[in-house]
């Protein structure tokens, strides 16, 4: 096997950052896709200078760790949960983190001194499903990732869809119960997917079944004083418990309401489903194409392929990093 440092002595290496509501990965990658280093962040910040030091010092972190290993970094890019003005860097709203208003490309950009390429966090995760991953050659796509919240992707026509002021694609607004739950951050509506499919909708199902069933591995683990999250789910899941199965099952049944309007929408060849839920696979995703086979229309719901995201958690990461190689390549 040839030694890691290899194509970044010959190439250089873009990092990418997916900035999510909770977390942060930011990774160097170089231009065959592999990743070099990786530094995470958990916290949730209280303003916005808080946010780009999380980012700044991420980014400085990789880049520390590789310019030491002798290669150098050219470009970052950026995933944010934002709706953003691509012109101006700006982000213009956001559900999940306190950046609404603020510039944020230039003052990251200030602060790293590296060309900056900056795009919604789904969208770059489109992109490397679409490019590389779980969604290659397909014409029309698209993409579910569960985290904190749920963002979507589109590739509609062989063209990632942004709609007519960058707002579209919010694929995790998408009504499924008119009367449901309130939804998170700033969305006014009720019962969007992602009032009842993200991470902490999944913990409040497991939170149900364990008060209900306090005999299961997950009632013991609330008997115990553990924090029913949803990493917790999954792991109990996989060790076969059926409470937590069941809690997944009730997740995935939305879910599959979700993809079937998407089926009937869109007529895709593939529906990607990433971010950190899918670490339960096919607990999460057999129940959603049960759903999806009992209700969307034919001949979509036949064609449709409903996978995972080939790089799971870090499709966004790696999208950021697309996002930077494109930027790199694309004229001033
Ligand atoms: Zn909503």
């Amino acid at each position: 096997m040839q030694p890691v440092w290899w194509p970044i002595v010959s190439t250089g290496c873009v990092i990418g950052v997916d900035l999510g509501g909770t977390k942060l990965l930011a990774g160097a990658v170089d231009r065959e896709l592999n990743v070099h280093h990786r530094a995470m962040r958990t916290a949730r910040a209280a303003d916005h200078h808080a946010v780009i030091q999380t980012v700044v010092s991420a980014v400085g972190e990789v880049r520390d760790a590789i310019e030491g290993a002798s290669g150098s970094v050219q470009a970052v890019g950026i995933g944010i949960p934002c709706l953003i003005d691509e012109r101006r860097g700006i982000a213009v709203m956001s559900t999940h983190l306190p950046l609404a208003g603020v510039p944020f490309r230039d003052l990251v950009a200030e602060r790293i001194g590296l060309p900056l390429f900056v795009d919604n966090d789904a969208n770059a995760a489109m992109l490397a499903e679409w490019r590389f991953g779980a969604a290659r050659g397909a014409r029309d796509a698209a993409l579910l990732t569960i985290g904190t919240g749920i963002g979507g992707g589109l590739v509609v026509g062989g063209a990632l869809q942004r709609g007519s002021q960058g707002a579209g694609a919010e694929l995790g607004h998408m009504v499924v119960w008119a009367d449901g739950p309130r939804c998170n951050g700033a969305c006014p509506n009720r019962g969007c997917l992602e009032a009842l499919v993200s991470g902490p909708a999944l913990a409040r199902e497991a939170q149900r079944l364990a008060h209900e069933r306090p005999r299961s591995g997950l009632g013991e683990a609330l008997a115990a004083g553990r924090e029913i999250s949803g990493p917790l789910v999954t792991e109990l899941a996989h060790d076969g418990d059926t409470a937590a199965i069941d809690a997944l099952a009730a997740i995935g049944r939305w879910l599959g309401v979700g993809v079937a309007n998407l089926v009937n929408m869109l007529n895709p060849d593939v529906v990607v489903i990433g971010g950190g839920v899918v670490a339960a696979g096919e607990l999460l995703l057999e129940p959603a194409r049960a759903v999806v086979a009992q209700r969307a229309l034919s001949p979509s719901r036949e064609h449709v392929r409903i996978v995972p995201a080939r790089f799971g958690a870090e499709s966004g990461m790696l999208g950021a990093a697309t996002l930077a190689l494109d930027g790199l390549r694309a004229p001033a």
